[in-house]
């Protein structure tokens, strides 16, 4: 049976290099696409990273009971996940791979129990993450204090999570989280 690997961090500890590097190995993975009604970044594309919605119309499909969880992480910044998007997912076959909040993965994981594997990515220190996130160079000043403020709140709930990873040098990281995903994928 498909199973689903959930990775929460705050914002900046390395969550999407770590899980872009495991989607290329064979682990029949798939990424768990969310809605948000925060404005794409970068090179972002609707249906790729996220769905990006209006707030409006996130509200519609909140209120049509269609999120498995959703969370208004930043002021007025809504992010879901689609309960039809991850059915469908794991009803092709594929192992689904959710990038979530803090909140948002301890819910996901209580809903699904042991076929869930939750994995929390613990930065080096606060102050590390900030100067990740401005070397990201994705967010204003603005955002990235918004971020970096709500960082100590979330680092208090690795302790919820089935596994720790620590993302202080990348290529260890890498390896630690290839090892306890195949391990749970045998499992
Ligand atoms: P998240 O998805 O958790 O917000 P990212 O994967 O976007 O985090 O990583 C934030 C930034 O930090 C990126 O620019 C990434 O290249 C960099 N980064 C990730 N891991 C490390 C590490 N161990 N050491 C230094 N920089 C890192
Ligand atoms: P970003 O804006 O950097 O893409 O994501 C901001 C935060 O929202 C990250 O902590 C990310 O994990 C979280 N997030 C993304 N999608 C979802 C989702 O579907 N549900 C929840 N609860 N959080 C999400």
């Amino acid at each position: 049976m498909a199973k689903l690997i959930i990775f929460s961090a705050p914002s900046g500890s390395g969550k999407s290099t770590i899980i872009n590097y495991l989607l290329t190995q064979n682990l029949n993975l798939a990424f768990s696409i969310s809605a948000t009604s925060r404005p794409p970044r970068g090179t972002e594309r609707d249906g790729v990273e996220y769905f990006f919605l209006t707030p409006e119309e996130f509200r519609r499909r909140i209120a049509d009971d269609e999120f498995l969880e959703y969370e208004e992480v930043y002021h007025d910044r809504f992010y879901g996940t689609l309960k039809a998007q991850v059915e469908k997912q794991l009803a092709d076959g594929q192992n689904v791979v959710f990038d979530v909040d803090v909140v948002g993965g301890c819910n996901i994981k209580k809903f699904y129990g042991d076929r869930a594997l939750s994995v929390f990515i613990q930065p080096p220190s606060v102050e590390e993450l900030r100067s990740r996130l401005v070397g990201r160079g994705t967010d204003t000043p603005e955002v990235i204090e918004d971020r970096v403020a709500k960082a100590q709140y979330e680092l208090s709930f690795a302790p919820k999570f089935d596994k720790v990873i620590v993302n202080d040098d990348l290529e260890k990281a890498k390896a630690e989280a290839l090892e306890v995903i195949t391990q749970f994928l045998q499992s």
